[in-house]
């Protein structure tokens, strides 16, 4: 019978959840990354509201 191998010997898992260089979706800066969900720079992070891309009004196309 043949075990499943335990999540912590994944390469895959492993590497999405560690500390690395990541680009930044919003500037595309490299930037050191804390972990897979980090994926925005903390200067956008701290600087702009990067979570509303959608400019509330002012603007008509
Ligand atoms: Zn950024």
């Amino acid at each position: 019978m043949t075990e499943p191998l335990p999540e912590s010997l994944d390469p895959a898992r492993s590497l999405r959840d560690v500390p690395a260089k990541r680009t930044c979706l919003r500037c595309r800066t490299v930037f050191q990354s804390e972990g897979f969900g980090e994926r925005i720079c903390r200067r956008c992070k701290g600087s702009a509201q990067w979570k509303s891309a959608v400019p509330a009004g002012g603007g008509r196309l």
